[in-house]
């Protein structure tokens, strides 16, 4: 299929100068200049509905952070070696949202930072250095988490301490209880762990498993895991990069969902609704261990604008009750989709926790063999004729990811679902 002129224009330029490690969604590349709430639009004027971007996740150009942002940005912009209210401020609010024992916070520019230094905290407070973490989890750019990050695929070579345990899939692993389960895959990698002479220091996993496919359910299922985690010494790191900040609707944290408290919580994406802000959130007595020897300093981390942008987020969260939107929304659009499972056997499984969901793509539900080449023709029909912006996960490549800025609201489900009603009808042909 040929691409319009200015489309392949960008795209070779793209291909000459950027470093070749960067990929593009679609076939046809999208090229967006312009966003507003749940919508963005293209180069030729086209309307997109976005179900996938959860970075701009109270909206695109919410103007809550454009003015917060400018504003700070007009009076002082710098860094964390001089006092500023901003902080304090937002982490004396921020904190009130996690259990009591969390009672420290962090603030760096990127989850991939977040993650490396929970990943060295872990490592301080055992005195070990093994850490598991899901059989395609994703944890970051740096040395220490694409060390942790089986997602990157083969061209990365996990670290000889990283451990995998099989991701908790209701839907695929057979089993009457799934957390006793997953407990015991955890405890099988430490003891393997024990064997080759090292010691275990945490795990470290994404309380919705998005990367493995989105995998919220059954609610509390992480609790056994988290009890064989701390009685073989580890701690246990909730990266919230996904869940967090109200998005599965029942709670603000992903972990809350499962009745756990972590040691560490990492941040990142919606925090600053675009703005590079990420954090880290700590037990005081497992950060201690690290900090009391070892200082921090993130240059950008923390500074006044990325504070006051972090700030609004959290306000328009609260003032909005976006926890409660993305509930009440996400649980509408769920049923929706069932009722697609309902009507097509390509449909395997839609699962989800608010406006996070995923929608299973199989070859039929007997087998439910994963069809991958069906679910990527799907998501390009979305959005070559149906304007709806999505992507794939999971180790197959055939759940689509269902997660929409909040913005997005009822009148958007038909959008969504007729568009995938009408996408699988005329792939299925
Ligand atoms: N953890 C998870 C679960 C993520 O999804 C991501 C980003 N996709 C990261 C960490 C890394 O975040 P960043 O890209 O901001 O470094």
């Amino acid at each position: 299929e040929a691409l319009d002129t200015d489309t392949r224009k960008l795209t070779d330029k793209r291909n000459k100068i950027l470093g070749e490690s960067y990929r593009l969604f679609y076939r046809n590349p999208v090229h967006l200049v312009r966003g507003e709430g749940q919508y963005l639009w293209d180069a030729f004027g086209t309307k997109y509905l976005d179900v996938y971007n959860n970075v701009a996740s109270i909206g695109h150009c919410h103007p809550a952070v454009i003015d917060a942002v400018n504003a700070q940005m007009k009076m002082l912009n710098t860094h964390t070696r001089y006092l500023h209210e901003g902080i304090l401020d937002y982490t004396e609010q921020l904190l009130t949202t996690f259990p009591q024992e969390i009672n420290r916070a962090m603030y760096m520019c990127t989850g991939s930072e977040a993650n490396d230094l929970a990943i060295r905290i872990a490592r301080q407070y055992s005195g070990g250095t093994g850490i598991i973490v899901s059989q395609e989890a994703y944890h970051g750019t740096s040395d220490l988490t694409s060390g942790c990050s089986p997602a990157l695929g083969t061209g990365q070579t996990l670290a000889n301490t990283t451990r995998l345990v099989p991701a908790p899939d209701a839907y695929r692993v057979n089993t009457p209880d799934l957390g006793e389960w997953f407990a015991q895959q955890i405890q099988t990698q430490i003891d393997d762990m024990k064997v080759h002479g090292i010691k275990f220091a945490g795990f470290l996993a994404d309380s919705i498993f998005s990367s493995d496919g989105v995998m919220p359910n059954p609610i509390g299922f992480l609790k056994k895991a988290v009890d064989v985690v701390h009685a073989n010494g580890g701690i246990f790191i909730a990266d919230e990069v996904q869940p967090g900040f109200g998005r599965t609707g029942d709670a603000f944290w992903g972990f809350a969902r499962h009745g756990v408290v972590p040691d560490v919580v990492t941040t990142g994406k919606p925090m600053g609704n675009g703005i590079p802000v990420s954090g880290l959130f700590a037990k005081s007595d497992v950060l201690s261990a690290f900090s009391d020897q070892t200082p921090y300093f993130n240059t950008f981390g923390g500074n006044p604008v990325a504070m006051a942008a972090a700030q609004a987020v959290f306000k328009v969260i609260q003032e909005e009750q976006l926890q409660a939107h993305s509930k009440k929304v996400g649980t509408l659009l769920q049923a929706e989709l069932t009722k697609l499972m309902n009507k097509y056997e390509c449909v395997g499984d839609v699962r989800g926790a608010g406006l996070f969901i995923g929608f299973e793509i199989v070859k039929d539900r007997i087998s439910k063999e994963p069809n991958k080449a069906f679910a990527l023709d799907l998501i390009e029909e979305l959005r070559n004729t149906h304007h709806v912006l999505t992507s794939v996960a999971g180790p197959y490549g055939n759940v689509l990811k269902l997660r929409p800025p909040f913005a997005f609201q009822e009148y958007d489900i038909d959008w969504l679902v007729g568009a995938l009603d009408k996408s699988i009808a005329k792939l299925q042909g």
